[in-house]
């Protein structure tokens, strides 16, 4: 497992992107851990640097493509950080495709990235689409890695901050077992 990025779990905390607590997640379970990433693009001074500083783990990228929603923004900060084109995927009768004339060509190296990673799904789907143009994938961007370590893609695959995804069911719940009060997500962390 990488190491700890502190600037970037600290940044992450700051703007609420990253809270601990006790949450009821919208599966039901309660967590101890509630992440809303769209909170660090919200702000771009601190979005730019955690994708410039990203950026810096991938090199001969000629294009940064991203899965909609979540990779929209981090593609375009994660591609300006390169000086590279970038694209975003989207759904379409629930399959991942390329619209409004953006393409892959062959050859072209492909950095794909998402904000969050959990079981990497969307991302792999970016990998087969980006492949189906003949396009070569150089690795794997995140912010969060939230599969504790154990996402993996055949790719060098770097994310700022790992973390496992620890949740309960609400009769299995240490923090209620505690009586500890439940948090809105959107409130500030305890
Ligand atoms: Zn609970």
């Amino acid at each position: 497992m990488e190491p700890v990025n502190e600037k970037a779990a600290g940044i992450l905390k700051r703007l609420n992107v990253l809270m601990t607590g006790h949450f009821r997640l919208t599966s039901g379970l309660h967590s101890d851990r509630y992440m809303q990433c769209a909170k660090l693009f919200e702000n771009p001074e601190e979005s730019a640097e955690l994708c410039y500083d990203l950026s810096g783990r991938f090199c001969d990228v000629d294009l940064v493509a991203g899965p909609a929603i979540g990779g929209i923004i981090m593609a375009y900060e994660v591609a300006r950080a390169l000086g590279v084109r970038n694209i975003f995927a989207e759904r379409e009768n629930g399959k991942m495709t390329l619209r409004r004339g953006f393409l892959a060509s062959p050859g072209e190296r492909v950095l794909v990235v998402e904000d969050v990673v959990t079981t990497g799904g969307s991302v792999e789907e970016v990998i087969g689409l980006m492949r189906g143009f003949g396009a070569e994938i150089v690795g794997v961007g995140a912010i969060v890695d939230r599969s504790g370590g154990r996402a993996s893609f055949g790719v060098p695959f770097h994310a700022l901050v790992v973390m496992e995804a620890t949740s309960w069911k609400e009769e299995e719940c240490p923090l209620c077992r505690d009586g500890i009060p439940l948090t809105k997500p959107g409130s500030r962390p305890i």
